[in-house]
């Protein structure tokens, strides 16, 4: 793989201070700040150390020397717009929203009291989660944790008639003893995976249900929506759900939306927010979440202009600009160093892409994105591969997969599995694209990272969708009509259950008339694990063989 695009090399392979000198990063004494990239965005300062800050923790003890730059976000000078490259999103097209200054504060931060109280001490910012029952969330003095080794979870227990617990443990009206303590307590679920009867009352719903975890790590969550959308309606109810789940640790979560549009670029209105995250050396979450359209032809991401005459860039050139070099550098970079250690974490930098499919579908947009999560500038990127994305359609299991993974810190396969896997609302509209990392701890001391890249799809035999793919061509070689003019029907036995895949097909080709029969499902299209039939993924992007396989002669 070694066409790697030049400008991704802004985060990685060409730019010694970011991947490849990870050591230097960690060397104490080193300033956190890496050097500017000499062709990053031409509105980026060069980057600031933060005055005074004390990086603290047992392993390092990083000194960062006064800012030798004067920082200029209090008073913001008049910036010159530049107009030179037509392809830059500051070009002068067709604006929709008139274009104000490109002051940090002044600027579509919603976050306006969080940066308003950048003054604070750091503990004040940061709060420990707050314990609260995994079933009913109640906070109070009545929670215990279980005490079963690596369990911990905590449930909020009723010690008398007037109580209300998830869990009652009522002494004994005779005796006056109790059959488990704050000392002995073991939470249902332990008790149900260990086999053992539970000797208290459960009055909660669901004794063993999988989403008891959360992911305590805080989050930096930053929206980046093309402000030609009438509503940023993903954007909106993604943020949503995130501050519904961090109400009780508000301090955790950090928020920052920016609208894509000319001339809105600003990288250094994002540093106080991953500022934030150096407070706590990075050992937290990011979400990137991209709302915009992507250019059929390349995949590439509308940053500006209108529907008829949009601008689109790449993802590596849209992050640079909006969120730039060296803040993403900085974070992912240190969270990278965090990952490799098997002590905290894994910590997840993730990027959704909620826009149109050809940045999925397309070979070099999705090799792209891979990219990103090989180099290990993040664990994951999400996106659809099929062609328009319906945002209502799609949105709420996109929002589920980011709950799945962010809240309740379930692995990201699992999380897409458990969101788009079961929606066929969703996957029906579109396949979507995961490219992840594995991570697992071997032994104690280091995390093993593997990638994988796949499409989740959902076969559809009717809509002419075998396999979920709507690419398929019919197979003799002379014809290669497309799956819309073919008629496709299962064939002979019918599998059910975890089985359904070996089920299989037939069609009659419409432009040439051909029948084929006992088509059989190739082997590298896998089932998923759902409890619904027709869920399928498969490596992506499809090789050349896995092509021929379905008719794509390349
Ligand atoms: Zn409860
Ligand atoms: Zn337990
Ligand atoms: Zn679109
Ligand atoms: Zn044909």
């Amino acid at each position: 793989m070694a066409s790697l695009p030049p400008r991704l090399s802004h985060f990685a392979q060409a730019e010694p201070a970011f991947i490849q000198a990870k050591s230097s990063f960690l060397t104490p004494g080193h300033s956190t700040q890496a050097k500017p990239l000499a062709n990053s965005a031409p509105t980026a300062p060069a980057p600031r150390p933060q005055q005074q800050q004390l990086v603290q923790n047992n392993r390092r003890r990083t000194e960062v020397a006064p800012a030798p730059v004067v920082s200029n976000e209090k008073q913001p000078a008049k910036r010159k717009r530049r107009r030179a490259d037509s392809n830059s999103p500051d070009a002068p097209y067709v604006r929709l929203v008139s274009i104000t200054d490109d002051d940090p504060n002044a600027m579509d931060v919603e976050d306006v009291d969080g940066l308003k109280s950048r003054n604070f001490q750091a503990f004040d910012r940061i709060k420990d989660p707050m314990i609260c029952c995994i079933y009913c969330h109640d906070v109070g003095p009545y929670i215990w944790t279980c005490q079963a080794e690596g369990c911990g979870n905590p449930v909020c227990v009723g010690l008398s008639e007037c109580d209300h617990g998830c869990v009652n443990i009522f002494s004994d009206p005779e005796t006056g003893n109790m059959s488990v303590t704050e000392k002995t307590f073991m939470c249902p679920r332990c008790h149900r995976d260990k086999g053992l009867a539970m000797t208290y009352n459960v009055q909660g719903y669901s004794v063993r249900q999988d989403f008891l975890y959360r992911n305590r790590f805080p989050l930096l969550a930053i929206f980046l929506s093309w402000s030609g959308f009438e509503s940023p309606f993903a954007s909106n109810l993604i943020r949503l759900t995130l501050e519904e789940h961090y109400r009780r640790d508000k301090s955790r979560l950090h928020i920052m939306t920016r609208a894509l549009r000319a001339g809105n670029n600003c990288p250094q209105a994002m540093t106080p927010s991953f500022d934030w995250m150096r407070e706590f050396n990075y050992e937290g979450n990011l979400l990137i979440f991209v709302n915009t359209h992507s250019d059929t032809k390349t995949g590439n991401l509308v940053v500006s202009g209108n529907e008829r005459n949009p601008t689109s860039i790449p993802i590596y050139e849209l992050l640079s600009k909006y969120i730039g070099d060296h803040n993403l550098r900085a974070a992912t970079h240190a969270i990278s160093a965090i990952n490799k250690k098997a002590g905290v974490g894994p910590c997840i930098r993730g990027l959704v892409i909620c826009a149109c499919g050809s940045t999925g579908r397309l070979d070099d947009s999705a090799l792209l994105l891979t990219r990103f999560v090989k180099e290990d500038i993040l664990d994951f990127v999400l996106t659809f591969s099929g062609v328009p994305t319906m945002d209502p359609v799609v949105v709420p299991a996109l929002n589920r997969f980011i709950e799945n993974v962010y809240v309740y810190g379930l692995q990201m396969w699992d999380a897409l599995e458990e969101s788009f896997g079961e929606d066929r609302h969703a996957l029906n509209q579109s396949p979507v694209f995961l490219s992840f990392a594995e991570m697992k701890t071997n032994g104690d001391k280091v995390r093993q990272r593997t990638v994988h890249t796949r499409v989740l799809a959902y076969s559809n035999l009717r809509d002419g969708r075998p396999w979920g793919l709507d690419i398929y061509r019919c197979l003799s070689a002379a014809c290669n009509a497309p799956a819309y003019n073919m008629v496709f029907h299962p064939h002979g036995k019918q599998y059910y259950g975890k089985q359904w895949v070996q089920t299989k097909i037939k069609y009659e080709c419409l432009e040439c008339g051909v029948v084929q029969k006992a088509i059989s499902c190739p082997p590298w299209i896998h089932a998923a694990r759902s409890q619904n039939y027709g869920r399928v993924w498969y490596e992506w992007p499809l090789s050349a063989e896995h092509k021929r396989d379905i008719g794509i002669i390349c």
